[in-house]
């Protein structure tokens, strides 16, 4: 397969030869060059000639934080269809969170989802295995056989919950070292945001809104980031959203400490202020997430962080819930938006044209690191010859409004309908093999 005239990182325009799902030749747009015409990609039936037109070509985009719902809530989501939503939103391969029905807290069960990608994943699926039985923070669950099982996990989380006793988090982060295993931490101390709403704040106050204190969030990290230092450990801080959290990794960093970070697209655009007023009325659970919208002083500092390396990540936070756990009363409503088909948009919106970031600082922080983090060899590769070709091009000079409607996950409860959001997915490849083509699923 031939991929014409595209720009590596926004580089100069070139053609990419792909041959048996490997970046096989990258020449001058347009140059003559090896022909690899009558290889089996015909046999495939894929198509032999992709026309980029000057789209910009990316590494394919790495998750580490997606929920995909399956098994359990295959009314929210299931591996088939929010993997076809991380296709089209560039993704080759996304790390599946654990807290699914039954918990992914065993080898079987993160075998079973781990074959579930095998079998109908639009990408590859990567299952994150939970430290804790359940997801109840009592016991260790099983670690070493879910890394040694053929899922191979190495990231741990209990997210949705925070693993708030000291002790297991100690041991959890002792026990990951003997296979260079992560443990991502979700960091909200319940009892400090024990039914909590919103941001804590002036506009919780005016809401009459039981507030989430920046506090909570703040307490853990720091704490964490204590014990992976003092056991020697890999720390992972899943979606930071304070500017407070930003002080606390960055200090960490500075130590030399092995901790790395995560912010969502959403915790880069969006405000506290939205729950008050917004297009879609005040109170819309709509922007109901977990960790909660803050304020625009801690978007600065994420998009500051995100810009200088203290947070490592972009990771959606992916969270599907179907119309009847969303559309409902705030205090009732289920936290979490989907993410996948939009984060490249946002995070061209909040750090590309604001001059926070390059091209190649996107590729890094969706790709490179997160592929890193999860020690997935495969991909986050630069696009290069001998790499995989897992690609995605990408047109930043198409403007949209985000339709839901039109969206390949099975929910619909994105905080960015109605606006208009910059650059559009053309096409994905994993492997070389098209998994969206002309911004539609291939
Ligand atoms: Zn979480």
């Amino acid at each position: 397969m031939l991929i014409k005239n595209v720009r590596i990182l926004g580089g100069e325009p070139v053609d990419i030869a792909v041959v048996n799902g490997l970046i096989a030749e990258i020449r001058p747009a347009g140059s003559a060059g090896t022909r690899h015409d009558g290889d089996d990609t015909a046999e495939a039936g894929l198509p032999e000639v992709v026309e980029g037109r000057g789209a910009i070509a990316l590494p394919g985009l790495v998750d580490l934080h997606t929920h995909l719902r399956e098994p359990g809530r295959e009314d929210a989501e299931t591996v088939q269809t929010g993997t076809q939503s991380a296709a089209r939103g560039g993704y080759t391969a996304v790390h599946a969170m654990a807290n699914t029905m039954p918990v992914a807290d065993t080898a079987g069960v993160v075998e079973q989802v781990w074959r579930l990608g095998q079998e109908f994943g639009h990408c590859d699926v990567q299952p994150v295995g939970a430290v804790t039985v359940g997801l109840e923070g009592k016991q260790l669950a099983e670690l070493g056989a879910m890394a040694d099982s053929a899922a191979r996990v190495r990231v741990f989380s209990d997210d949705g919950r925070c693993v708030d006793d000291a002790v297991l988090m100690r041991r959890a982060l002792e026990y990951v070292k003997a296979f260079d295993g992560v443990v991502a931490q979700h960091a909200q101390e319940p009892k400090l945001t024990k039914d909590a709403q919103m941001n804590e704040g002036v506009i919780s106050g005016r809401l009459g809104l039981s507030g989430w204190p920046a506090v909570a969030e703040e307490a853990i990290i720091a704490r964490d980031c204590l014990l992976a230092a003092h056991v020697g450990s890999r720390l992972h801080v899943c979606h930071v959203s304070t500017a407070g959290s930003v002080e606390i990794i960055r200090w960490a960093k500075s130590k030399g400490w092995n901790v790395t970070a995560e912010v969502t697209p959403h915790h880069l655009l969006l405000t506290d202020e939205l729950v008050e007023e917004s297009p879609n009325g005040s109170y819309n659970p709509i922007y109901k997430v977990n960790p909660p919208l803050r304020t625009r002083a801690d978007v600065e500092a994420l998009r500051s962080a995100l810009a200088d390396g203290t947070i490592d990540v972009v990771a959606t936070d992916h969270a599907p819930h179907p119309v009847e756990d969303k559309e409902t009363e705030w205090a009732a409503a289920a936290m979490g938006m989907v993410g996948l088909e939009t984060a490249l948009s946002v995070v061209q919106e909040a750090m590309v044209d604001t001059g926070l970031l390059d091209w190649a600082g996107v590729a890094e922080r969706m790709s490179a690191a997160p592929a890193r983090i999860g020690r997935l060899p495969g991909h986050g590769r630069p696009l290069e010859v001998g790499a995989p070709a897992n690609i995605v091009l990408y047109d930043p000079t198409a403007r949209a409004e985000v339709d839901p409607s039109s969206f390949a996950s099975k929910s619909r409860n994105t905080p960015y309908e109605g606006m208009t959001l910059p650059g559009r997915v053309l096409a994905t490849f994993l492997r070389g093999r098209p998994t969206v083509l002309e911004g539609k699923l291939a």
